[in-house]
């Protein structure tokens, strides 16, 4: 069993993904041209923005947008606690400070009471000016954006919404990569619509925003790229993964986002009662990254993920450690206190074989084993007592 199968996807889509990337190779155009263009036109158009910027993967295009906004020594950036390490690392990679907010424990998205709490104090203690929020669609499911958005216009704040894991989610019809003042996404391949390497996108409605970024993701040029008008990097999005995803795109319109929400339904039907499975709240549409049960506790979910093993399914812990107890964030010297559900989490989350491509004997047999083992476990087990 696989846990996110990319094979099965290129076997379905093998003649025309075959045929795009010929093409490309064929006309040697390698960087920019067509292909690109009319990714980036039709992205734009499925996500409900005025442009879309594809650039090299998802942590440039956060990144990207760092430099857009000149965040620097001295800023403060709210970023979940519970999320993977690009979120927090580029924030610290433009000198700025990143101020890790605890999540919700149903959501796993972050906290929006604690972000406000975060904000008060950063004001009150006067060290660190408040920039930027970035809440992370985690796991696929869109942050609290209307609070999240009231929030950042009561403080002053900009908004950039850190969707490599959400594409293809929405809030009563309003499409994840379309919140905030920009919103970014990555195409690493395991991600819900990803390319053959790394990839990624920027999204926003603001034109000189749009502009800019064009301009940084080339050295900085003007009209004429031999023309730089100020420091930029080299973040292109390759014209072979662009012409990839053309045909992934139309495959994840035309099937794969509702069969991943097929899949988490037959998960939840057999699994609701055992363990505690993902909760999507009312209006709100997953686009399931992954598929997240919680256990009680961590000796709980390490037995659990040893016996999936034994019997040939694999699973893996998003996330083991939280931002805080990272490394590279020792020097930040947070107050381990504050992160009550983040800390929990990394104890008892197991993410399970999740993809369009998963079928029924699979996640049967997936949930045989959960249950065998729970029924193992004591009575504590239990919904109930979560
Ligand atoms: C994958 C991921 C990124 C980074 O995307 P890359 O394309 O790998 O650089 C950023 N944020 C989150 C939440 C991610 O899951």
């Amino acid at each position: 069993m696989e846990f996110r199968d990319l094979k099965s996807q290129y076997q379905k889509y093998k003649q025309e993904i075959d045929t795009a990337v010929t093409d490309v190779i064929s006309s040697a155009d390698f960087i920019g041209g067509k292909e690109v263009k009319e990714l980036e036109e039709q992205l734009a158009d499925y996500v409900g923005v005025k442009y879309c910027i594809s650039c090299a993967n998802g942590t440039e295009a956060m990144t990207l947008l760092m430099m857009a906004w000149d965040i620097k020594e001295g800023d403060a950036v709210f970023v979940p606690n519970f999320t993977f390490f690009s979120t927090g690392e580029i924030v610290s990679f433009r000198g700025a400070t990143p101020v890790f907010v605890d999540v919700d424990k149903d959501t796993f998205n972050i906290d929006t009471k604690k972000l406000e709490s975060a904000i008060v104090k950063i004001i009150a203690d006067g060290k660190l000016i408040p920039k930027v929020i970035i809440p992370v669609d985690l796991f696929g499911l869109p942050a609290d954006y209307q609070e999240i958005e009231r929030i950042a216009k009561q403080y002053n704040l900009l908004v950039l919404e850190d969707s490599a894991q959400g594409f293809g989610g929405h809030i009563n019809g309003k499409r994840a990569c379309s919140f905030g003042n920009a919103a970014t996404t990555s195409f690493f391949p395991a991600k819900p619509l990803g390319c053959y390497g790394d990839g990624g996108a920027i999204f926003t409605n603001e034109t000189e925003l749009a502009d800019l970024l064009n301009s940084l993701k080339v050295h900085g040029k003007s009209e004429n790229k031999y023309d730089n008008v100020r420091i930029g990097v080299n973040s292109r999005l390759d014209t072979i993964q662009a012409a990839i995803l053309k045909v992934k795109l139309k495959a994840f319109i035309d099937h794969e986002l509702e069969d991943v929400n097929r899949v988490y339904r037959l998960y939840n039907e057999r699994l609701n009662g055992i363990v505690k499975t993902p909760y999507i709240p009312d209006g709100f549409y997953s686009s399931f990254a992954q598929y997240t049960i919680t256990l009680t506790n961590k000796k709980q979910r390490d037995q659990l993920q040893a016996k999936l093993k034994e019997r040939g399914i694999p699973s893996t812990v998003y996330y083991e450690k939280a931002m805080h107890k990272q490394g590279a964030f020792t020097y930040l010297k947070v107050d381990d206190t504050d992160f009550e559900t983040t800390n929990s989490l990394c104890d008892t989350v197991l993410s399970l074989p999740m993809h369009p491509y998963l079928r029924e004997e699979e996640i049967d047999k997936v949930c045989e084993v959960i249950k065998g083992f729970c029924l193992h476990q004591n009575q504590a087990f239990l919904l109930t007592k979560f």
